[in-house]
């Protein structure tokens, strides 16, 4: 992409709305705009960075064994009555009336909706295990939304839903689900830890949350600290195996992690001292056993190896995929703006141009990017004619890992620079050097 023809709206003075550097970074990088109170538009930059994360939900899931469809945002609210959730949910579902006076609702989640289309079709225990999920804009009625996308009020959420036969069944689907996240979440280059959780308003014993650590974060937490030692990193997982899972899950969760709505001071303190922490975070995820909760009032039954029906035992499981984007800017940014982990960023590398007009210079910048690009990488070329201030700072801003400049004197000795976001290293090389580098 050029960047004279490309559409990067970046602000020079800091909006005075944003109380936290997420929110701050987002607007004047010219990632997002809000339409109204916790609604957003994705402008291009912050859209790629969006997709970016959810083709990344996506592959993780799909990898898991997982299958992914589409339920429409607004739903009817004969399903929710059926649930005994419509009453309950509370100010926070946005209730909307059609034309014709029928009760509508565009959906903070989709347990009702899943577990109608699972007894529409479903009948057999033969047809379990079965796991559908959709990545869908949901709408919560926020009382306070702020801080841009990570409190919204609309907001972009993959939501998965297990079926099985039994809790054991259920478990493994559990199990997995907390594997693929830990998954997600390192690929985003991000560190989730999960935490025992509360069932809130869908209900459930068995809940983690993850929770990525940021002093701005929402939640209030209690950890061990041997637990930010551990990585998921490139161990072979096979999903269908339900003791390695199962191992899995206990490495990550024996350890004492808890949010404030489970933290028990008594078995915290129980910890060595010396490794206890309390800090904020970020809830980024969560996912839920809760057995036949949907299932039961609903009449999701499935004829059970006896030929009697029998209620299928369900989870649903949740990423905040809108949120993440500023969680990763919270988790990884300095005084100059955003530094985007490698899997995601929107863009490779940028190139700028010192002296744009100058045939050399601009040759340089061409080939440039199309080495780039022959790789298989997006570069952002920064051809417009502004000083090297200006073009820096926004390079700075929007946080490429990498940043090659060209000018007429680097180019007499036959190398550019290359400049690494994250460390602020500069180094003079060849051009074609360079672009190894980045490969
Ligand atoms: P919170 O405690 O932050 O209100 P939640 O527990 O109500 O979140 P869940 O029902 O667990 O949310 O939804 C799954 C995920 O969706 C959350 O882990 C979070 O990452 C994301 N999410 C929830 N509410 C919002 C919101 N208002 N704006 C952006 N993301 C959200
Ligand atoms: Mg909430
Ligand atoms: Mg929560
Ligand atoms: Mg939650």
């Amino acid at each position: 992409m050029r960047l004279s023809r490309y559409f990067l709206p970046v602000l020079k003075e800091n909006p005075a709305e944003a109380q936290i550097a997420s929110h701050r970074l987002m607007l004047r990088a010219g990632m997002i705009k809000q339409a109204s109170a916790g609604i957003y538009s994705w402008l291009p930059l912050g859209f790629k960075v969006l997709r970016k994360l959810e083709n990344i939900v996506h592959e993780e899931q799909v990898r898991a064994g997982h299958i992914p469809m589409l339920m429409p945002t607004l739903q009817s609210a004969d399903l929710w009555r059926e649930s005994g959730r419509y009453d309950d949910y509370g100010e926070e579902m946005l209730r909307i009336t059609d034309r014709h006076g029928r009760d509508m609702l565009y959906g903070p989640t989709n347990e009702e909706l899943i577990t109608d289309i699972f007894r529409s079709h479903v009948g057999s225990y033969k047809d379990l295990p079965l796991t559908l999920y959709h990545i869908q804009w949901k709408f919560r009625d926020e009382i306070r939304p702020r801080f841009g996308v990570m409190r919204g009020r609309e907001f972009f959420m993959k939501d998965g839903y297990n079926f099985d036969l039994t809790k054991e069944d259920a478990l493994h689907a559990y199990n997995r689900h907390l594997v693929s996240y830990l998954r997600t979440y390192e690929r985003m280059g991000l560190q989730a830890i999960p935490m025992r959780a509360d069932g809130g308003p869908i209900g459930g014993d068995y809940t983690h949350e993850f929770l990525v650590l940021a002093e701005t974060g929402e939640s209030e937490v209690f950890y061990d600290s041997e637990i930010t030692d551990l990585r998921f990193g490139e161990r072979e997982i096979d999903y269908n195996n339900v003791a390695q899972c199962q191992e899995i899950l206990e490495e990550f969760t024996s350890r004492y992690a808890r949010t404030d709505e489970t933290h028990d001071e008594a078995l915290f303190n129980e910890i060595p001292q010396e490794r206890q922490r309390s800090a904020r975070g970020i809830e980024v995820g969560q996912i839920f056993y809760f057995g036949t909760k949907y299932s039961e009032p609903m009449g999701a039954t499935v004829q059970g190896k006896d030929g009697k029906p029998v209620p299928v035992h369900m989870g649903s499981h949740g990423i905040g995929v809108s949120r993440l984007v500023g969680a990763i800017i919270e988790a990884s940014h300095d005084d100059k703006g955003i530094i985007w982990p490698e899997g995601v960023t929107p863009f490779h590398v940028g190139i700028v141009n010192l002296k744009q007009g100058d045939s050399e210079a601009d040759a340089a910048c061409e080939a440039l990017y199309r080495s780039v690009e022959a790789l298989g990488l997006e570069p952002l070329y920064d051809d417009r004619d502004e000083r090297a201030g200006g073009k820096f700072a926004s390079m700075d801003l929007i946080g490429l890992p990498w940043r090659i400049t060209v000018g007429p004197r680097g180019l007499k000795n036959g190398v550019v620079e290359l400049t690494c976001r994250r460390t602020g290293t500069s180094e003079e090389l060849p051009p074609e050097q360079a672009v190894e580098k980045i490969a």
